[in-house]
């Protein structure tokens, strides 16, 4: 025992190992510990699985895990951030020298990242219309490594024709990479269909509580061994405690996005009956429940879009998407403000395109907040 102040204010006995908390308890710390040099030379032999924070930490396992089993996936590995986790994916597929094929409307920060990033390490990745694969079929080079796509795209809604997507993958011997965020293993696993990786902005709905930035890829296990050691070595490892927010979201990821999926549908159908709504983007043909959250729309020209964020009340503006709570977003100033006006006129987003972020609430102060906020943009 020490006897000093100074060394007693540091050290004592830790609570310990031996005590079955309910819940995986926060390792808030970046190093872990050892008695003598066989338990250290245990790390590196396999037998002790703990050294580092930023090499490997119970809590981000345990996120990694969890996702890799909702997802039918044998691994995975949790990372800082969804762009961060998308980059592991990538740079466990392709290598300097490689080649991309990506379909032309992913998120706005994965197409930056592609495009801009990755270009000035000698990756290069071609954008096209994945609604015929024969697009995608005449940018196969020789050096094309892999395939990239979205379940759900991001804000208008396409639904990836995944079988065919991955099966023309595999006839090409290519590897596909596909992001889960929007659907979630709810509503789909792409894994299961023959997707190599996985990735999300655990962000969004995995957290699913507004409250972390983190990110997840699960898939084969070499890629994930290989996507984990990106991860370590560029330094994109997830906090211990953003790790266990994440997990603690992720339990009630099936009660959330039943109740969000159903609440969007049902928003998504009334506001098709608005008169002052020129196009409703959602994926109706899924069933009765719904098919994943985000309903985006398409207002009148007549419609002041100022006029019309400022009449809601409890429905805020948030570049981002995914939490309990229903939120809205304009994709031209936020999430396609990378691209150019023409890329996004290509695309269909434009000034009176509103995406919106369904959540928990009672359907019917969602529906009503809508009709309100239209009839205020007419207003002015
Ligand atoms: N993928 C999709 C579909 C997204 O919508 C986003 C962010 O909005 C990302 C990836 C990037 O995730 P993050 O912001 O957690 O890095």
């Amino acid at each position: 025992m020490a006897k000093e102040f100074e060394t007693k204010v540091l050290h004592g006995d830790k609570i310990g190992r031996e005590i079955a908390s309910k819940v995986t308890p926060i390792y808030q710390t970046s190093a872990f510990t050892f008695k003598d040099l066989d338990e250290l030379e245990g790390f590196y032999e396999g037998s002790g699985r703990y050294l580092y924070s930023r090499v490997g930490n119970p809590n981000t396992d345990e996120l990694g895990a969890a996702v890799a089993r909702l997802e039918g996936a044998p691994a995975g590995v949790a990372a800082s951030s969804g762009l961060s986790a998308i980059l592991a994916g990538v740079l466990a597929a392709v290598k300097s020298g490689g080649h991309i094929i990506a379909a032309d409307d992913v998120y706005g920060g994965s197409y930056h990242m592609l495009k801009e990033e990755l270009k000035d390490f000698g990756i290069e990745t071609t954008f096209v219309s994945f609604t015929d694969l024969s697009n995608v079929e005449k940018e196969v080079r020789e050096n094309t490594r892999l395939i990239y796509t979205e379940t759900i795209t991001n804000p208008l809604l396409r639904v990836e024709e995944l079988g065919s997507v991955i099966s023309f993958a595999k006839k090409k011997g290519l590897i596909t990479l596909v992001d889960n965020t929007f659907a979630t293993p709810l509503h789909v696993r792409p894994y299961e269909l023959g997707a190599d990786l996985v990735v999300h902005s655990a962000t969004k709905y995995i957290g699913g509580h507004s409250d972390v930035t983190s990110g997840v890829v699960v898939g084969r296990e070499d890629l994930i061994a290989k996507a984990s050691g990106k991860i370590t070595n560029l330094g994109a490892n997830l906090s211990p405690f953003e790790a266990w927010l994440t997990t603690r979201g992720l339990k009630t990821l099936a009660l959330r996005m039943k109740a969000q999926s159903s609440n969007a549908r049902l928003l998504a159908l009334a506001l098709k009956e608005n008169p002052d709504v020129k196009r409703v983007y959602y994926p109706f043909g899924y069933g009765e429940d719904g098919y994943g959250a985000i309903v985006t729309i398409e207002l009148s020209e007549k419609a002041d879009m100022n006029g019309f964020f400022r009449a809601f009340s409890w429905i805020k503006i948030a570049p981002t998407l995914a939490g309990v709570e229903t939120t809205v977003s304009h994709p031209e100033v936020t999430s396609h403000r990378a691209l150019s006006p023409e890329a996004r006129a290509a695309l269909g987003i434009n000034r009176q395109v509103v995406r919106i972020s369904v959540g928990i609430e009672h359907v019917n102060d969602i529906i009503s907040q809508f009709e309100t906020a239209i009839k205020e943009s007419l207003q002015g």
